[in-house]
């Protein structure tokens, strides 16, 4: 049996984020296993980009922990050299007192955080990229944009690596089982003994972790891209990443960094799952008119037809706030419910926080305890993201 002192299971978003953090610690030895290849197409980080933004609707939750990833994402850009965080701002359009709107402009306000309001004239002018309706109005986060998912989880990985983590690669944990000398993880290639077990596997954490099977359910997340008819009105110079709602219509997408489609997307009524083997891969063709059409009714000059799509999942807690525990010798982070990509830097800092018994900031609700103590009150789990 191999013997290490932190083993992290699954290097996606968030796995990858705590082995560039532990990574940094001097004398600890880190290892990372992932069932597929390093960057693959299967996990939910995959799809080109992420919205990032910083005036979010549930502020007091999340903005400090966004404040602290971004300044985690500059630093992630430099010590790989690469571009990850595109800050060309995100626009929030919808109706005027759209409730979800307002709360985010209380949040800005509250925060005090760069932003400019659109009306729906001052929008036909800067932005005739969107097509908005009489009554429409946006509020422009200066410090959100897009980030670039593979480009992230490559860096971190690559840096990790650089500073001394062992990873391997297209090897699957098979269970793990807690004891006094240490965490016994068993995998396809070999069996390894760690002091301390970070669980950072995304959609399939039920299926090492049983006690998360009742809070955690997987919601299906579609993407599509369009080909505008003039793509440089669509570059992230001249088009930020955008939220848009439009009666019960809620559209997400950023600007195009292929230099011919930028990305539109809307869900189609999707069941919830409970395992990632059930999850639909693809669009139906009918669900691809029907967000084509919208598409077209909400974007100038678009062709309808989708260039591109993909079909992801997401592991969600019923109130989308996400599970951050430290229990024994295993630390596990989960449920990120569609919107955590933004603030992965952080969860992999407190990642590495508690591994070392460190002090942290995690919100005591995001406990696993605490989790299940609301799950009996809370109602049915309501999807969405971003
Ligand atoms: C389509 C879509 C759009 C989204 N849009 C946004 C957005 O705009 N903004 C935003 O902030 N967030 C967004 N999110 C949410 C965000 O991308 C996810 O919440 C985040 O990527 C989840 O990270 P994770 O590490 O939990 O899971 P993943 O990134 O999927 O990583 C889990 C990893 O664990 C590995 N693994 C699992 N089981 C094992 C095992 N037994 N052995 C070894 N390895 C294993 C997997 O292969 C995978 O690599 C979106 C999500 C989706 C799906």
């Amino acid at each position: 049996m191999q013997k290490t002192d932190v083993l992290v299971v699954g290097a996606g978003a968030v796995g990858s984020m705590a082995l560039w953090q532990l990574s940094k610690r001097e004398g600890l030895d880190v290892v990372g296993i992932e069932q597929y290849g390093r960057v693959h197409s299967h996990g939910s980080y995959a799809g080109e980009s992420r919205v990032f933004r910083t005036a979010v609707h549930e502020g007091g939750t999340y903005v400090r922990m966004i404040q602290r990833s971004r300044d985690l994402w500059r630093e992630l850009e430099r010590d790989s050299g690469r571009d990850i965080y595109a800050e060309v701002g995100c626009l929030s359009i919808a109706p005027k007192g759209f409730a979800d709107l307002e709360v985010a402009l209380g949040t800005v306000r509250e925060f005090d955080l760069p932003h400019r309001v659109f009306t729906t004239e001052d929008l036909r002018v800067e932005y005739p990229q969107h097509l908005v309706n009489d009554g429409d109005v946006a509020l422009f986060d200066e410090h959100g944009g897009g980030l670039r998912p593979e480009v992230a989880v490559m860096s971190a990985l690559d840096v990790a690596e650089q500073n001394g983590a062992k990873l391997f690669f297209n090897t699957a944990v098979i269970d793990i089982e807690e004891r006094e000398q240490g965490v016994v993880v068993r995998t396809t290639q070999g069996t390894w003994l760690a002091d301390t077990v970070v669980m950072a596997s995304g959609s399939w954490s039920t299926r090492l972790r049983p006690e998360l099977k009742e809070l955690l359910r997987l919601q299906v997340l579609g993407l599509t891209w369009f080909m505008p008819r003039e793509p440089e009105a669509f570059v992230p110079e001249r088009f930020p990443a955008f939220l848009r709602d439009v009666g019960s219509v809620h559209f997400f997408g950023a600007p195009s960094f292929d230099g011919y489609s930028f990305k539109a997307c809307t869900n189609p009524e999707w069941p919830v799952f409970r395992d990632v083997s059930e999850v639909p891969t693809h669009h139906t063709r009918e669900e691809l008119i029907r967000i084509g059409q919208r598409a077209s009714e909400l974007f100038a000059g678009i062709n309808p037809e989708p260039v591109r799509e993909s079909v992801h999942h997401c592991a969600y807690t019923p109130d989308r706030l996400p599970v951050v525990d430290s229990t024994g010798r295993v630390v596990t982070i989960a449920g990120l419910s569609g919107h955590g990509f933004k603030f992965v830097p952080q969860l992999g800092e407190w990642a590495a926080q508690l591994v070392l018994g460190e002090e942290h900031s995690v919100d005591p609700r995001f406990a696993l305890a605490e989790h299940m103590k609301r799950l009996a009150e809370l109602g049915p789990y309501t999807g969405g993201g971003h």
